[in-house]
């Protein structure tokens, strides 16, 4: 366990100002975030916990646009759903900003002149999307298209979200404006690049080899083969009118690239902290003893690890992350979470149909945390956990304990005789549990944490099922004191220990057993709670009187997981609505334009998977005239071994293209069904040899 404070710098991803969050981005990155830092001030750590809104970027005008408002209406609405959220489900930020402020405005740009002074860029005048109808450059969210290292059809300009590579909107294969559908020309336009290519081999050194121990393997895995693949220069400046002008005189009608200001966010928000609270923020900046430590999910993973990085490596006097904790992501009763297909848990919903809740959640969040892998959320799950763990365990324990005490004492906290071996070893291994949650929550293990937690309220448990006070009292008055008195170190042990996972709770408890300590986990706290349950000799001293009991936690019915099941049933049947929708009928085709593809009919003799795309399957078909290879998207609905042998329906004239470094030359005829599954369009009558032209 580390003894001696230390100063730590933590971040949470900035959440997008385009919607308001969901459990997910509980799951992934608030809540861990919030038990290190609650646990960490428990330490008498000094901690500047720090996040805000992202509110710039190509998506909030798009959405504004679609919605027929302002750009700065949208941010103003998410951005208070987003941070009331946080207060109601207890993130102790110790600051919460917002990227639309003027001080971050001047720290980013004054970032960017720096070095830009320092000639740290690269400027180039490159042939970039342009849409001539919407009169507008295309970038990022404003544009759609196939991602050339997986086949995604919808990958934006600026990442494929389906296998999570960062693109730059020129690599999209059938690029398609994002604002008026036209496909996009190309014209001549000046930025300034981040050469990224000349930090590959400190990143090399400082990462791969340098935190090969210590950070996650889903982290490491995925900057590793960010650096295989190689390197390229970075635009960090945008044709756009919304976000930071570029400070530069040739700079007009330029923005910083949203995701060269969001992670600078994190340093404004400490320097507004910092003035507020008459500290120097450069010392959890740039001071070499300070831990700095980022809390993101997996798809922020190139950002935080690879760019940011760079970026301060590149402005030379910043320190660097000591951890990138990245959480995989957190799914929905087996779907993909998705804001814009509202398959989401909301947190302002939640509270609605559960209030004062905010722990249960909490709580099932971090003992499902997709911490190596993604996990599920159900309903079920949440109920059993409820009734199970924290009502049936903690809850039933607290309870006991409470009414006893009331009972036989008239809640004052009896003052034990002999301790027997039993006594002892529980008081001892007790005293254990700091040390062993530390350890579990130092290595990011928070579910771990949180296990070891529940197993102190088992032992609290087992404790008293094993000594039966209640039968005991009747026979030895004497030794029930001694066993109260022991429930009630436990009691108070949990109160303390629980706080960075359960703040409501604690808080509870804390009252419930009239205990002086008031909240040590919040900001500004420097304590010595944490370690004090080990060192204290009595944590709750006999004559101290308790408070008045109250349930800690309440039993969740079968009626209320019913109608969470039912939220979710009508959002998938109007999804499946949606996508019953038949498409209109495209522009005319000439007879002509229709004579030019050269349909066959063939069969799939060979079918592999791509190596390292989830998407894609890389088959050979017998087309009659030849055996060619085609790279297919359908992976997800086909297995290889299923569809070799399969008579389809070819398109061989289809200019080759490569996909993954491997040459595509035609295209197989599908269509999809009502639940989304992918269906061969195939020549289906007995005889129809292949080379065999469909028209
Ligand atoms: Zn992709």
């Amino acid at each position: 366990m580390n003894n001696s404070p230390q100063r730590y710098t933590i971040t949470a991803a900035l959440p997008y100002t385009n919607g308001p969050i969901h459990i997910g981005h509980l799951a992934g990155v608030y809540v861990p975030a919030d038990i290190y830092a609650r646990f960490l001030r428990m330490q008498g750590n000094d901690v500047a916990f720090v996040c805000g809104s992202d509110e710039h970027g190509a998506a909030i005008p798009m959405k504004a646009k679609k919605e027929g408002v302002s750009p700065q209406q949208i941010i103003d609405k998410y951005h208070t759903i987003i941070k009331s959220s946080f207060e109601d489900f207890g993130v102790s930020f110790d600051n919460y900003s917002r990227t639309s402020s003027k001080i971050h405005h001047k720290t980013a740009s004054e970032f960017f002149a720096k070095l830009y002074e320092e000639g740290k860029f690269i400027e180039e005048t490159t042939e970039q999307l342009y849409d001539a109808e919407a009169n507008q450059f295309l970038a990022d969210r404003f544009v759609t298209g196939t991602c050339p290292k997986c086949g995604n059809e919808e990958a934006y300009g600026d990442q494929c979200e389906s296998c999570g590579s960062s693109l730059n909107a020129t690599d999209l294969i059938n690029p398609k404006s994002a604002i008026t559908g036209a496909k996009p020309t190309l014209k001549e336009t000046k930025h300034w690049f981040l050469p990224l290519d000349q930090y590959e081999d400190w990143l090399k050194e400082w990462i791969l080899v340098g935190h090969k121990k210590d950070w996650k393997t889903n982290v490491y895995g995925q900057v590793k083969s960010w650096i295989d693949d190689g390197l390229r220069a970075r635009a960090v400046t945008r044709d756009l009118d919304w976000g930071i002008p570029v400070p530069l005189k040739d700079g007009e009608g330029k923005v910083l690239y949203v995701w060269f200001d969001a992670p600078i966010g994190y340093i404004s928000s400490t320097i507004e902290w910092a003035e507020r609270e008459g500290k120097n923020w450069e010392d959890y900046w740039k001071e070499k003893d300070t831990k700095l430590v980022h809390f993101i999910g997996k798809d922020n993973i190139v950002f935080h690890c690879v760019i940011f990085p760079i970026m301060l490596k590149a402005e030379g006097s910043y320190i660097l992350p000591e951890n990138v904790p990245a959480n995989e992501f957190l799914n929905l009763e087996g779907k993909k979470l998705s804001t814009s297909k509202n398959w989401a848990v909301w947190l302002h919903e939640y509270l609605q149909d559960f209030p004062d809740q905010q722990d249960v959640l909490r709580y099932v969040l971090t003992a499902n945390a997709p911490e190596t892998k993604d996990n599920d959320f159900t309903w079920k799950d949440f109920q059993a956990r409820n009734n199970n763990e924290l009502v049936a365990v903690f809850g039933n324990f607290i309870n006991r304990v409470l009414v006893l005490t009331d009972k036989y004492y008239a809640g004052e906290v009896p003052a034990p005789g002999e301790f027997s071996e039993v006594d002892k070893h529980t008081l001892a291994t007790l005293k254990a549990y700091p040390a062993v949650i530390a350890s579990s929550i130092e290595k990011y293990r928070f579910r771990e944490a949180q296990g070891e937690l529940m197993n102190l309220a088992r032992l609290g448990n087992k404790y008293l099922a094993d000594e039966e006070p209640w039968k005991m009292i009747k026979t030895d008055e004497e030794r029930v004191k001694t066993v109260m008195y022991v429930a009630l170190q436990i009691s108070s042990a949990l109160a303390t220990l629980s706080e960075p996972f359960l703040p409501f709770t604690s808080a509870k408890l804390r009252k419930f057993l009239n205990m002086e300590q008031e909240a040590t986990s919040l900001p500004g706290n420097q304590a010595t709670s944490w370690n004090e349950v080990s060192t204290k000799e009595a944590l709750l001293p006999a004559g101290h009187h308790i408070g008045k009991a109250e349930l800690l936690f309440s039993k969740i019915e079968d009626e209320q997981i019913e109608k969470q099941l039912e939220k979710l049933e009508a959002t998938k049947a109007a999804n499946e609505a949606e996508n019953k929708k038949v498409e209109p009928q495209k522009e005319m085709a000439t007879f002509e334009d229709f004579t030019k593809m050269d349909l066959r009919a063939g069969t799939i003799v060979e079918a592999t998977k791509m190596p390292k795309a989830d998407k894609l399957l890389v088959l050979k078909v017998d087309t009659g005239l030849d055996i060619r290879t085609i790279v297919s998207g359908i992976a997800q609905s086909f297995k290889p071994e299923e569809i070799i042998g399969k008579k389809v329906t070819v398109l061989i004239n289809l200019a080759p293209r490569k996909l993954r470094g491997v040459e595509s030359q035609g295209m197989i005829l599908m269509t999809e069904n009502s639940q989304g599954k992918l269906v061969f369009l195939n020549p289906d009558t007995e005889g129809v040899e292949n080379g065999t032209v469909i028209s």
